[in-house]
C-alpha cells in the first residue's frame, strides 16, 4: 500500500532551508510613507502611557489605562466599567471591519505599513544597516568567518535590538498601571512579578521576531495572509509587475541592441534586492508579498535612470491588469477605492462608531441594580402592612462623591428604610452618600399596605444631587400574601 511517504523522494528535505534576506536601502514615495507611518505608530505606542489626563482627585490621571486591579478601562474622557465591556467589544468589531475595509480597498496595506511585525522588523533592519552596512556589506559579513570585527558588529547590533526590545516590553506594561509609579517600582524591584515576566516575554519575542524570524512570521506563522486572500477580489489593489510591459526581459545592453524584442524590464534585480520578504514580484502575486511597495520605489528609480515611464511595478487591480494587457486604460485609483464593496464596509464601520458615540453620550453615570430577597418573600408587620426586602447596588461612575436619592415609583402607600433605621421613621425616599467611582451596596426594607395585587410591579429609582443628574431605575416585584392567609 502506498502512503504519503512514498510521494517524497529519498533524501528529499521536507522543508526548504531559509535563504537569508538582506533588503537593500531604497528611497522613494512609499519608503517615505513607511518612515512616516513607522514614526507615528512607534510614537503612539511609546508615548501614550505618559500622557496625563486630569479626572479629579479620585481617579487616575493617566490618559489611557487598563486598570485591571480596579476593573476599569480609561481612555481620555471615557471610562469603561466591567458591565460596559460591550464598548470594548464594539471597538474590536470596528477594528475587524476596518481591516476588512482596508484589505478590500488596498490589499495587504496593513501588513506592509502598520502591522507591529512589519514596523519592528523595519526598525531592526535600519539598525542592521547602521551597524553592518547595506545589503552587499551584510552578505559579506554573513559569509565572513567569526573574528573580532564580526563579533563586535554582532554584539553591537544585538545589544541595540535588545535595548529596543526591552523598551517595547517595558512600554506595554505601562498601559496597565500608573507609568511613573511603575517605572520607579520596576527599577527598585517592587513591581509585581507579572510585570517582570511580561517585560521578559515581550523583550524575547520582539528580539527574536524582529531580529531573526522576520518575514518567516508573515509567511509561515501569521494566519492573516490566508484570511486576507479570502477578503480580496479582482478589484483590490495589489502590487503588480506589469509583465505585458516588462517582458521579454533582458539586460539594458541586450535590450538596447534589439529594442523590439525586449520589454522594459532590464532584469536588474533591484525590486528583489529591496524586498523585505525576499520575493520576486515578477513571478506574480504571492503570499510572501506584504504590499509594502518598496519594489515600486526601486523600479521607478531604475525606470527614471533608463528614461522609461515609471510604473512597471505599480499598484493595480486584477481587473485593470486584464484591461491594460489588451491595451486599454485601468480605472482611476479613486474609483477603485470608492466602490460599492468598500462603501458598504465603510458604512458598517461608521454606523458602529456613531452608535457607540451616541450610547456613550446617552449613558448615565449612576447605575442601579436591585435584587429582591426571597427568603422570606414577605413579612407581615405588627401594623398589618407587608414588608419585602431588597438589596441595592448603586454604582457612582463619576469620579467624585455624590449624594444619591432613592425613591419608590408605582407602589401606592409604600415607605422604605434601611437596617440602620426603623419602620416608624420610614419615608418615601432616602438618600445615601456614595463614594467616587465606587459601588454602594445597601439593604432596603419596603413596606406597603396589605391590600393590592399579590405580585405588584413597581420601580426603585435613583437620582444624584450633583453632577450628571440622569438617574437610573430598576423594575422589581412586591409580593403580598394571598387574601385570607
Ligand atoms: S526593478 Fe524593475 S527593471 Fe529591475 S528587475 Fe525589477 S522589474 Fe525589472
Ligand atoms: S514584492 Fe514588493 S510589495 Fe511585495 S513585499 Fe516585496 S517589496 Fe514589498
Amino acid at each position: 500500500m502506498s502512503g504519503p511517504d512514498d510521494l517524497i523522494a529519498p533524501h528529499q528535505p521536507l522543508y526548504e532551508a531559509r535563504k537569508g534576506v538582506y533588503p537593500k536601502a531604497v528611497d522613494g514615495f512609499f519608503r517615505r510613507l513607511k518612515w512616516a507611518i513607522m514614526a507615528v505608530t512607534l510614537a503612539i505606542y511609546y508615548i501614550t502611557p505618559w500622557i496625563r489626563w486630569d479626572r479629579g482627585p479620585y481617579a487616575p490621571d493617566q490618559a489611557v489605562l487598563v486598570d485591571l486591579a480596579n476593573r476599569r478601562f480609561y481612555m481620555f474622557q471615557i471610562e469603561i466599567w466591567p458591565h460596559e465591556f460591550y464598548y470594548v467589544v464594539g471597538l474590536l468589531v470596528m477594528a475587524g471591519i476596518g481591516l476588512f475595509l482596508l484589505t478590500s480597498a488596498v490589499g495587504r496595506a496593513w501588513c506592509g505599513y502598520s502591522c507591529p511585525q512589519t514596523v519592528w522588523t523595519d526598525l531592526f533592519q535600519h539598525v542592521e544597516r547602521f551597524i553592518d552596512g547595506d545589503r552587499n556589506a551584510q552578505i559579506r559579513l554573513a559569509k565572513a568567518k567569526w573574528g573580532p570585527g564580526k563579533i563586535t558588529k554582532r554584539l553591537g547590533k544585538w545589544s541595540i535590538w535588545l535595548f529596543i526590545a526591552f523598551w517595547t516590553g517595558g512600554a506595554w506594561i505601562m498601559y496597565f498601571a500608573d507609568a511613573p509609579t511603575l517605572v520607579r517600582d520596576f527599577w527598585s524591584g517592587d513591581a509585581a512579578p507579572a510585570a517582570y515576566a511580561t517585560v521578559g516575554i515581550l523583550t524575547a519575542t520582539t528580539f527574536v521576531f524582529g531580529g531573526f524570524l522576520r518575514e518567516q512570521v508573515c509567511i509561515y506563522m501569521c494566519p492573516w495572509p490566508r484570511i486576507q486572500t479570502a477578503m480580496m477580489d479582482e478589484k483590490s489593489l495589489l502590487v503588480t509587475y506589469k509583465d505585458w510591459r516588462g517582458e521579454q526581459r533582458g539586460s539594458l545592453k541586450t535590450a538596447q541592441a534589439d529594442p523590439k524584442a525586449f520589454g522594459d524590464c532590464i532584469d536588474c534585480n533591484q525590486c528583489v534586492a529591496v524586498c523585505p520578504t525576499g520575493i520576486d514580484i515578477r513571478e506574480g502575486p504571492q503570499i510572501g508579498c506584504i504590499t509594502c511597495a518598496l519594489c515600486i520605489d526601486a523600479c521607478d528609480t531604475v525606470m527614471e535612470q533608463i528614461g522609461k515611464p515609471r510604473g512597471l511595478i505599480d499598484y493595480c487591480t486584477l481587473d485593470d491588469a486584464d484591461v491594460e494587457k489588451k491595451g486599454g486604460t485601468g480605472h482611476p485609483v479613486l474609483k477603485t477605492l470608492f466602490r460599492p464593496r468598500t462603501m458598504i464596509y465603510f458604512g458598517i464601520w461608521t454606523s458602529i462608531g456613531l452608535a457607540m458615540l451616541f450610547t456613550l453620550g446617552q449613558r448615565t453615570r449612576l447605575d442601579l441594580a436591585v435584587q429582591h430577597e426571597r427568603n422570606p418573600v414577605y413579612v407581615r408587620l405588627s401594623d398589618g402592612t407587608i414588608r419585602n426586602n431588597y438589596t441595592l447596588k448603586i454604582r457612582n461612575m463619576e469620579t467624585r462623591p455624590r449624594i444619591v436619592d432613592v425613591y419608590i415609583q408605582g407602589l401606592p402607600g409604600a415607605v422604605l428604610w434601611t437596617p440602620d433605621g426603623s419602620r416608624e421613621f420610614a419615608k418615601q425616599s432616602i438618600n445615601f452618600a456614595v463614594a467616587p467611582d465606587a459601588v454602594h451596596r445597601v439593604q432596603l426594607f419596603i413596606a406597603a399596605p396589605e391590600t393590592g395585587p399579590t405580585s405588584a410591579e413597581f420601580a426603585i429609582s435613583t437620582r444624584a444631587r450633583t453632577g450628571d443628574n440622569k438617574g437610573d431605575s430598576d423594575t422589581v416585584i412586591f409580593e403580598r400574601p394571598e387574601a385570607g392567609q
